[in-house]
């Protein structure tokens, strides 16, 4: 089933792609065999051509054989009987010839074999217009010779040159090109790029005499092929066999015409046609005539195009410069580059190494970027520790003034301003401290009350100031009549309280009884005769401050009411 359908579903395809001559039969008459490289490239261009435009059934392909049955007339008669007898069965509604020997057989047996049918040649190295003047059913393309255009690359490639030797042979088609070659000798001589290259043309050899005279040739020399069939003892030549034995043997470089025959069997190179292009062209031409183009509308081609191709291996044999070679050349049998052998590997590696060098770049960027983030940082840190630094040392500083503002502010609340003694709260602490070291120690331990005597009076008489200067002198005698240990505060107005640590009952008597005395002595703005009454106790264990001090105030309102200017022990 599945068969059927896809048949069906292929015929409607092909029917709506083919042209409506689709089915008309197509006869493809070559020179030559099948497996003549030339023949196999020229039928392989008709089938291209075709292949859009004829059911692949209706293309019929004949060979006759001709570089091996060359000048056959027995040959010949067979194969027109042949055809005869087979295209009378299958029709031919337009016939194409390939190359020489086919075009010739044509135009002899053509209106006997296929009355009208036209003919489309291609191939045609020796082509005679004239010879179809009256056949208006044939046209083509003729492939020409191009022998000048091959002369004058020689001489292009080999400046130094002196002769160029053109190989023919004496077969029907050989005698031909000979012949055209034999034509273009005077217009060689004339040609004004030629140097003076004198040309000869061998075409009576056997092959072994063949390959003696090429393998002595002098260098100066090169040589052109025109075509070899046949030798002069009926040899046949092949391009595949014996071409590469000719180029062996060869001591100069062989040239030639015939691009897929030759390039790779031994020649240089030269001005080269291709057999597909001539296949395809005809083959084009014929559909064009199936089409219903009448073929006065498809006059003849008169050759083929001939472009500069070359072995690039035969070109190294002879040391022949490339840099000498026509712009447009193409070079067969070039030897792969490492690079081409390993493209996709190299490109891969290539693509991979940008790759990596892309990441490289977008690392080192990172790190750049990161190195002077790490800087500013450290910028930034370094600006911080020294902002820290200065804001300690400011902070030290305001301490160290605060201590010492506290210490003096210490020291002023603990003095008495007027007579720079230690003040009543100063003696509320050093006393109470006195007496705790007393009370551990049992060391002994006194406390004095002073206070001058009637002082109102002095105020009263001689003025507030003058009490002050007298307050103040007698604060300066305090200090320097104790001893080193001994301590002094203003208790208050004209009142002092000493301290006398371990001191005994006498010691402390005579230092009260002296500062009396010393006091006595004093002279301050016209006063003296001051006096003073003192009252004296000694520690008793476990006394606290209050007591003490009460006990010595005792003994100091008892001095005042002993009448004064006395010590009093209480
Ligand atoms: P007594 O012998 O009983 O101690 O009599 P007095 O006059 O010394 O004692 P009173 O308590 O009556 O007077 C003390 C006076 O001391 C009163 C006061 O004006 C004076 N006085 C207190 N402090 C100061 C001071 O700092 N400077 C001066 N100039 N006088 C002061
Ligand atoms: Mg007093
Ligand atoms: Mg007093």
């Amino acid at each position: 089933m599945l068969n059927r359908y896809t048949a069906i579903f292929i015929l409607g395809y092909w029917l709506c792609h083919y042209p409506a001559y689709a089915f008309s039969n197509v006869l493809l008459l070559n020179s030559y065999h099948p497996q003549y490289s030339w023949t196999a490239e020229l039928t392989r261009g008709v089938q291209q051509a075709l292949a859009t435009d004829i059911a692949p059934n209706n293309l019929y392909v004949e060979f006759m054989d001709e570089r091996r049955f060359v000048d056959d007339p027995i040959y010949y008669q067979k194969l027109i009987e042949l055809l005869h007898y087979k295209y009378q069965q299958y029709k031919p509604d337009i016939v194409i010839t390939g190359d020489d020997a086919a075009y010739y057989f044509m135009l002899e047996y053509g209106e006997q074999l296929f009355p009208g049918i036209p003919i489309v040649f291609c191939g045609v190295n020796v082509f005679n217009p004239q010879s179809i003047t009256n056949r208006k059913n044939i046209t083509g393309i003729a492939e020409g010779m191009e022998i000048m255009g091959n002369l004058e690359l020689i001489i292009q490639l080999q400046p130094d040159l002196k002769k160029i030797i053109m190989l023919g042979d004496t077969t029907g088609l050989g005698l031909r090109m000979v012949n055209t070659a034999k034509k273009i000798r005077p217009f060689w001589q004339k040609n004004p790029r030629n140097p003076g290259v004198e040309l000869e043309i061998w075409d009576n050899f056997s092959l072994d005499e063949l390959y003696q005279q090429v393998n002595e040739l002098p260098s100066d020399t090169a040589i052109l092929m025109l075509a070899i069939h046949k030798d002069r003892l009926g040899q046949y030549f092949s391009f595949e066999k014996q071409l590469p034995e000719l180029s062996k043997y060869s001591k100069v470089p062989i040239y030639g015409m015939w691009g897929a025959l030759m390039i790779g069997h031994g020649v240089v190179g030269g001005m080269m046609n291709d057999p597909y292009e001539h296949g395809f062209n005809a083959a084009k031409m014929a559909s064009s005539i199936l089409s219903g183009t009448p073929i006065s509308q498809l006059p003849v081609k008169n050759s083929a195009h001939y472009r500069p191709q070359f072995d690039h291996v035969q070109l190294q044999r002879f040391g022949l410069e490339k840099g000498l070679l026509p712009q447009n050349s193409v070079i067969f049998n070039q030897p792969i580059s490492f690079y081409q052998q390993n493209k996709i590997l190299i490109n891969a590696v290539i693509l991979v190494l940008l790759f990596l060098l892309l990441l490289i770049i977008v690392m080192v960027r990172n790190i750049r970027r990161r190195i002077t983030v790490e800087n500013e940082l450290k910028q930034f840190a370094q600006q911080l520790e020294d902002t820290v630094q200065s804001r300690t040392l400011e902070l030290e500083q305001r301490n160290s003034e605060l201590r010492s503002i506290s210490k003096s502010m210490k020291k002023l609340a603990h003095t008495d301003t007027l007579t720079n003694l230690k003040n009543r709260r100063a003696a509320s602490k050093d006393i109470p401290a006195y007496l705790k070291h007393c009370n551990i120690t049992f060391k002994p331990f006194f406390l004095a009350i002073l206070d001058i005597d009637h002082f109102k009076k002095i105020n009263d008489n001689f003025g507030h100031q003058a009490g002050d200067s007298v307050l103040k002198a007698l604060a300066e005698l305090l200090k320097t009549s104790l001893r080193p240990g001994d301590r002094v505060y203003r208790w208050g107005g004209e009142e002092f309280i000493i301290a006398l640590p371990e001191a005994s009952l006498i010691e402390a008597t005579t230092i009260c009884q002296r500062l009396s005395t010393n006091i006595s002595k004093i002279s301050v703005v016209g006063i003296d005769n001051i006096t003073v009454s003192i009252g004296v106790t000694e520690f008793i264990k476990h006394d606290d401050y209050d007591d003490i001090v009460q006990r010595a105030d005792d003994a100091l309102y008892q001095a005042k009411n002993s009448g004064r200017n006395q010590v009093t022990i209480g």
